[in-house]
């Protein structure tokens, strides 16, 4: 297999558009990379820049320590999955996985064997003599996969691979996907516009945005520190919670005033967040759904974070429930600090978001007291939109 390097990449298409800006990437050798992001972001050009379909503008691009730009995509070693599996369909399945073989002139023998060992990986051994038309859409997607695996290429590329499907046969198809990477010990770049998608298959993340690399991380690291708003905004569903607060100091306490309420943060942050000099300033926090409190334990043990909230609206998800939710709708009485009307008509639209235990009390209508996992805040600057502390 192979590892792959791009260095300082940009394209810029023929009409003047910079569809990727100083992409920089080095890829290892079995590694599953996913390239996420926005529709338009950049990822399929920088996905058909590797494999050849594309030209590159500028910047360096690398198999195994070989320069790559030049070079035709036949002679790049690389197989390409798309979303539309492109199948022959007066072909047989054998057929369809035996072409790209055929046109290489392998010989017949090891054309066979190749098919033959690529549909027991992809359990097609018994589907091998159907038209695709008499296939399901994941089986199609299998066969597409399976042209791709005799080849035997060094790099596989997938571009949205399972966007045609089906919800249920998507997810059924990513733990493919999965178990495939771990038997080939193959070397992917798949991209998805799907964050559950990246999260699940990836073994690194890239995040792209307007043609700008975001973040580059596993993706836990990429759930728990996000860069920027944008790649905390994007990783994670339902999305973080975003609020506009000040960050205030009494000593060496800081906490984050916002819309009546204010949260103490934990010694950590705090720290950091008085040694960068935000105390006085604007920031934006940062809370994932996950990380709000309402059971009366969970209460118990964050009381310098709580505050009471109205709930205004109720999905049942199965073992947790999402809560929406307001901030009060009367000024608590407790809130000393001044506010003009229109402050507290802004307050009240401000929608959060929390996954609670199903085993909420809390439904349409009911105040009630949440918390905030205090270690779990992120604060994001205002202007920059980086990550101020995660
Ligand atoms: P993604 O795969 O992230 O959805 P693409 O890589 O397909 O995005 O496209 C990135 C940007 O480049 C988009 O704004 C798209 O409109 C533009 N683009 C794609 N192909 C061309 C082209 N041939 N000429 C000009 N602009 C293009």
């Amino acid at each position: 297999m192979a590892s792959l390097s791009l260095k300082h990449i940009y394209k810029i298409y023929p009409n003047g558009y910079e569809a990727v800006k100083d992409f920089n990437l080095e890829v290892e050798d079995k590694e599953f990379i996913i390239f996420v992001g926005p529709s338009g972001c950049g990822k399929s050009t920088t996905l058909r820049m590797i494999a050849g379909l594309e030209d590159i503008s500028e910047g360096e691009f690398m198999i195994d320590g070989k320069i790559m730009n030049d070079v035709e995509p036949k002679d790049r070693d690389i197989a390409m999955v798309f979303q539309n599996y492109a199948l022959y369909p007066h072909m047989s399945v054998k057929d369809n996985m035996a072409f790209g073989l055929k046109l290489r002139k392998t010989p017949k023998h090891e054309i066979n064997k190749k098919v033959k060992d690529a549909s027991m990986i992809l359990d097609l051994a018994q589907l091998l003599d159907r038209k695709p038309a008499a296939l399901s859409g994941g089986q199609r997607q299998r066969v597409a996969m399976g042209r791709a695996i005799v080849r035997e290429p060094k790099v596989f590329l997938m571009d949205e691979p399972l966007s045609n499907l089906d919800a249920k046969l998507r997810v059924q198809m990513r733990s493919e996907i999965s178990a495939l990477h771990q038997r080939l010990g193959a070397t992917i770049i798949y991209v998805t516009h799907d964050q559950t998608e990246a999260m699940t298959l990836g073994t690194r993340i890239v995040v792209m945005k307007d043609g700008v690399v975001q973040q580059i991380a596993s993706p836990r690291e990429l759930y728990n520190n996000p860069c920027n708003l944008f790649v905390a905004g994007f990783i994670g569903s339902p999305q973080m919670n975003f609020i506009n607060a000040e960050c205030t100091a009494v000593g060496n306490d800081v906490y984050l005033e916002f819309d009546f309420h204010k949260v103490k943060l934990d010694a950590e942050k705090a720290k950091v967040l008085k040694d960068k000099g935000y105390v006085g300033k604007k920031v934006i926090m940062g809370v994932r759904p996950e990380a709000i409190f309402e059971s009366e334990h969970d209460l118990k043990n964050h009381p310098d974070t709580q505050f009471q909230v109205k709930i205004n609206g109720y999905e049942l998800l199965g073992s947790e429930v999402l809560l929406y939710f307001n901030l009060l709708n009367e000024k608590p009485a407790e809130v000393q600090r001044q506010f003009s009307d229109d402050a507290y008509e802004n307050a009240k639209k401000v929608q959060w978001s929390a996954k609670v235990s199903a085993a909420t009390n809390a439904r349409y209508g009911s105040t009630i007291t949440v918390a905030l996992d205090a270690e779990k805040i992120h604060v994001f600057d205002k202007d920059t939109e980086e990550a101020i502390v995660n």
